[in-house]
């Protein structure tokens, strides 16, 4: 059940406490695309995410976008927010996780993945032992080829509920 489990789980990635994160030695961080920076049919970075970016930055962030959708989709995020970016990321495979920390020359104990699916983010995440932070999808809507992993989700949060290790909406650092 483990590698279900988020490090941290915060409502979004505006309520995350950076400064605790950097505090614990994390350089850089991963940020899925869909549902946690813009909802999936959002095209570009609002005005609130370009502050928050270039806050991050100026804490010393590595920030690099790891998203499972497509170059297209990733581009104008990479430009406005004028970040690195990893499209195609094959979350919860481990192969994109382990180049980034090889090119970057980073640890696993440096990088911390955010996300809003346990399926993907969370997994991949701790399938590595990065700090894996767990944030809520910003829309209802998601795209189709979600939908499984979102059903798979629904039945792994039960069962946590249950075994009482991880309740939805009650938020941890
Ligand atoms: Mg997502």
């Amino acid at each position: 059940m483990e590698k279900y489990i988020p490090d941290v789980y915060q409502k979004s990635i505006y309520t995350i406490d950076y400064a605790k994160l950097k505090e614990k030695g994390i350089k850089c961080l991963l940020f899925d695309l869909d549902n946690t920076l813009a909802p999936y049919h959002i095209k570009g970075a609002d005005e609130k995410l370009v502050e928050l970016f270039s806050k991050l930055k100026e804490m010393g962030f590595q920030l690099i976008i790891f998203s499972n959708s497509f170059k297209k989709r990733v581009k104008p995020f990479k430009e406005e927010l004028e970040v690195d970016c990893c499209a195609n990321a094959r979350k919860p495979q481990t192969n994109h996780f382990y180049r980034i920390l090889k090119e970057y020359h980073l640890a696993e104990n440096e990088v911390a993945i955010i996300g809003d699916q346990i399926m993907t983010d969370i997994v991949g995440g701790n399938r590595v032992g990065i700090t894996t932070i767990l944030v809520n999808p910003i829309s209802v809507r998601d795209p189709f080829w979600t939908k499984p992993n979102r059903w798979l989700e629904k039945r792994v949060i039960k069962k946590l509920k249950n075994h009482d290790l991880f309740f939805k909406g009650r938020y941890y650092e």
